[in-house]
């Protein structure tokens, strides 16, 4: 066909925009993209790149990107890493039915600050307290959106241009660049290390109280531990010196849990009735930690204390929204009754090891006539920062495709949104994180892998 005869063949914009192909799709996203080809398709044919081009494929490519660009980035994947906190797959799951509940507060009018008996503003914090503070056994409690805002909120309410003690050991990087020192900086503390890496003593905190210290604080070394020639000091011990000089005792927690953990983890974990029991100024941990709650910053201490939180400005930007409130709310009657099986974090933590071998057990016989799997045992860990280094027992299904290596059969996966991890020059599905309602998903996307 000769150019001009080609050009004049183009279709027009609006005659592909209102083909059948492309019946209720996004105009907005179509417009610019439909636009686009007929401008590369046009350049090509003027510089005789092209001597025919066919309509059919021209809109199966418009549509091909179209679906591209819409599919959304943020989805379910299947957690098969064994690591049951983990920051990188959305932390801890919400429990359905929590999340039922702030359904419906969120999609209906609700009395967030709203006082229902005097018919005036009331306060949004209110709606937690009374609960957490049952719950933890405590004088007061402040929800914020995550810990580092916590962390945030406490140093710069009272300790702006102020100092605060911290070990020289726990000056710790979390994940995603969250640095205790850097947080301190922008809150407008000053911070005081004392101590050695390896060693810090009770004297090193005293020995550096001025007349400017606010906080003695300590932070839970979250993702490392020190191991041999080490000595740090308690929270307890911290507490009792910070009550002698009228200072301010901080533990930043990072990961507060409620329950007793399980395989011996209870003494290097203590709970947060435990730290409690220590009646300590100011306390904060993550709400989708090993909490196993929604994303939030706790924050637990004295009631006036608390009270001065309340009143700094920076609160408003760090304040938590209706589906957080209620899904909280809901997460914490749960955990008053102790049914702790609602809590999907507990619940895969405690899981017996039989009944992971059971569940491995059931994915194994659905697809033993495919594929090559076994069953092995092997260990994980909880993750979220909380008891680093320590692991628990754990059951797996290592999985062989045809002569594959391990590292291109996790792409494989990953693919389907199936997440594992490789041990020992084996692919492995970890079940301490894989949720029955899977199985059927994961056996299908197995069998399509080892036939396609
Ligand atoms: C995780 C963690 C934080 C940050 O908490 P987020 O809820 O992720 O903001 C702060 N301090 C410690 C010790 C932590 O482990």
């Amino acid at each position: 066909m000769s150019n001009n005869v080609l050009l004049k063949a183009i279709p027009k914009v609006d005659k592909l925009l209102e083909h059948p192909d492309f019946k209720d799709l996004s105009k907005k996203v179509l417009l610019p993209l439909i636009q686009h080809h007929l401008e590369t398709l046009r350049s090509a044919i003027l510089s005789e790149n092209i001597t025919t081009f066919d309509e059919n494929s021209l809109r199966e490519e418009i549509l091909n990107e179209y679906q591209r660009i819409m599919t959304p980035s943020l989805q379910k994947v299947i957690n098969a890493t064994g690591v049951i906190v983990h920051t990188n797959l959305g932390r801890s799951l919400i429990n359905p039915e929590s999340f039922d509940k702030a359904k419906e507060i969120a999609t209906s009018y609700n009395n967030l600050e709203y006082d229902l008996e005097k018919g005036k503003r009331g306060e949004r914090y209110s709606h937690l307290s009374s609960l957490f503070t049952k719950l933890l056994d405590c004088e007061d409690v402040l929800v914020v959106n995550n810990n580092a805002s916590a962390v945030f909120l406490v140093l710069n309410t009272f300790a702006k241009r102020k100092e605060v003690i911290v070990s020289r050991g726990e000056l710790v990087e979390i994940g995603g660049s969250f640095r205790i020192p850097e947080v301190m900086k922008h809150s407008g503390a000053k911070l005081v290390e004392v101590g050695a890496t390896n060693k810090t003593h009770l004297r090193d905190y005293e020995e550096n109280i001025t007349v400017r210290t606010r906080i003695l604080m300590k932070v839970h070394k979250s993702n490392y531990s020190i191991e041999g020639f080490t000595s740090e000091v308690n929270f307890s011990d911290i507490s009792k010196l910070a009550k002698e000089k009228e200072l301010i005792d901080y533990f930043d927690l990072g990961s507060g849990h409620l329950v007793d953990l399980p395989y011996g983890l209870t003494h290097s974990e203590p709970s947060l009735q435990e730290i409690l029991k220590d009646n300590p100024s100011l306390l904060s941990f993550s709400g989708d930690k090993l909490f196993g709650s929604v994303q939030a910053g706790i924050i637990v201490g004295k009631k006036e204390l608390i009270a001065k939180l309340k009143k700094n400005q920076l609160l408003r930007m760090l304040r938590v929204d209706k589906v957080t409130l209620s899904i909280l709310t809901a997460d914490i009657e749960n955990m008053l009754l102790e049914k702790y099986e609602k809590i999907p974090t507990l619940n895969m933590l405690f899981k017996e090891v039989s009944t992971l071998r059971n569940n491995a057990q059931v994915l194994v016989d659905t697809i033993k006539e495919e594929v090559s799997s076994a069953i092995v045992e092997t260990t994980t860990l909880i993750g979220g920062g909380s008891t680093p280094n320590k692991k628990i027992p754990s059951i797996a299904v290592s999985i062989e495709i045809k002569n594959y290596s391990p590292n291109k059969i996790q792409k494989l996966f990953r693919e389907k949104n199936i997440i594992g991890r490789i041990e020992d020059e084996k692919f492995l599905l970890d079940f301490r994180t894989i949720d029955m309602h899977d199985i059927a998903y994961l056996s299908q996307s197995i069998k399509c892998l080892a036939t396609s």
